[in-house]
């Protein structure tokens, strides 16, 4: 079957989930950290498809992007929000 197993469909360029450019991009984890579905690690025992089409794994490294982009923010946030309470309490302080 040389369907995506994201989208179920064939269209464009595929990428194997476990070899070259999926395994570069670490796809079988972000698929199990993101989206609701079991894909084995061990291929043989898995009989859905092991590869993605190029819009699904753009969507997924997005999506990762995003994730890790929003953490970051947060710890910048957090950050900002603590050295404002900081200048604000040793203004009491003076
Ligand atoms: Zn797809």
């Amino acid at each position: 079957m040389h369907l995506c197993r994201i989208c179920a469909n064939a269209s464009g360029r595929m990428i194997s989930i476990f070899e070259g450019e999926g395994a570069q991009h670490d796809l079988i984890n972000k698929i199990l950290k993101y989206l609701p579905i079991h894909v084995c690690t061990v291929t043989i025992s898995d009989t859905l498809p092991l590869q993605l089409c190029e819009r699904c794994a753009n969507v997924l490294m997005a999506w990762h992007e995003l994730n890790e982009g929003c953490l970051n923010a947060q710890r910048k946030l957090l950050e900002m929000q603590d050295s404002h309470l900081r200048n604000k309490q040793e203004v009491k302080n003076i």
